[in-house]
């Protein structure tokens, strides 16, 4: 009974030896040698033990188990997919290219080219039978955002820069034109318009909303492109302009023509992004935003600044 117990222990632990592997893209070696077996296991374990060499088995809490399955569920996968065998000059200089001050987003980047898989077998294998995420699956933590994640702009002598950037193809269902670069503070704020003021404002005219047409995201560049001025919020990731709407039937709602023509419409939509963004500039506002809608996240006391 009592070396059935143990046996039984032991079992329970190697199991969880094998789960608890740290994930792929930690940068950390393993701690361990990996276990062959599931077969060997069982049989070392019920054999009777020359002595008691063996080190004292941790407890380990129900939940502490359960989380280190849901990681090595997570992590396992990986090792499987059949991606080509690492080329090792290429793994080796982007990380020689990369400035010191860019480590954030590009070192999550290069991590797994940095360290190759380790070859897994066990438990672990028993329960990897799917990738982790899609190739192009949400980012910041949001379902509703999708994109990829950018290396990060080292922040310039002109106050320029973006870390922990993201190019973001599509928010709510809706694809951009093209991938606006931002930070995701502005990736969140830009699906909730979307989804709270765009989507419904534009109804099921034309089908309903297909495509946000955007011109220009992050960019250093002075305010207005105007030598001399303050930088942009463009400049920070901040801000996004978007120059109009293309409808399921092919249609478009833009802003230099729509504004005036479609003027309810057009303006409930400029309007919905007060609030989800800290500052909205259209035809209003001045000249220079007589063809799109800016939109950024700076926040000011007063509120929001919306024209
Ligand atoms: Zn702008």
């Amino acid at each position: 009974m009592h070396r059935l117990a143990l046996a039984l222990a032991l079992t329970l632990a190697s199991g969880v030896a094998v789960f608890a592997e740290p994930p792929q893209s930690s940068p950390r070696p393993l701690p361990r040698p990996m276990l062959v077996g599931v077969a060997p296991i069982l049989m070392a374990s019920l054999l009777p033990l020359p002595g008691t060499a063996r080190p004292a088995l941790r407890p380990v809490a129900p939940a502490a188990v359960e989380a280190a399955m849901a990681l090595a569920l997570a992590s396992a996968a990986p090792a499987r997919s059949p991606r080509p065998a690492p080329r090792p000059p290429r793994s080796v200089a982007p990380a020689a290219l990369v400035p010191p001050s860019t480590t954030i987003a590009s070192a999550s980047a290069l991590a797994p080219a940095q360290s190759p898989p380790a070859p897994r077998r066990g438990l672990a294998a028993l329960f990897a039978p799917r990738p982790p995420k899609p190739a192009r699956g949400s980012i910041c933590g949001d379902p509703g955002i999708a994109g990829t994640e950018i290396a990060a702009i080292p922040v310039s002598v002109t106050g320029c820069g973006l870390v922990g950037g993201v190019a973001v193809t599509a928010v709510a269902g809706i694809p951009l034109s093209q991938p606006a670069r931002v930070d995701c503070t502005t990736a969140k704020a830009l699906k909730r318009w979307v989804e709270e003021g765009v989507i419904p404002a534009i109804g099921r005219r034309g089908g309903g909303l297909a495509r946000l047409n955007v011109v220009a995201s992050y960019d250093c560049r002075p305010r207005n492109n105007v030598a001399g001025a303050r930088v942009s919020e463009h400049g920070a990731g901040h801000a996004i302009d978007v120059a109009g709407f293309t409808l399921a039937d092919g249609s478009t709602l833009t802003v230099l023509r729509d504004w005036s023509a479609e003027s309810k419409l057009m303006r409930a939509i400029h309007a919905s992004a007060c609030g989800p963004f800290g500052t909205v500039l259209g035809p209003k506002a001045d000249v220079y935003h007589r063809d799109h809608f800016h939109v950024d996240t700076a926040r000011y006391r007063s509120g929001p600044y919306c024209r």
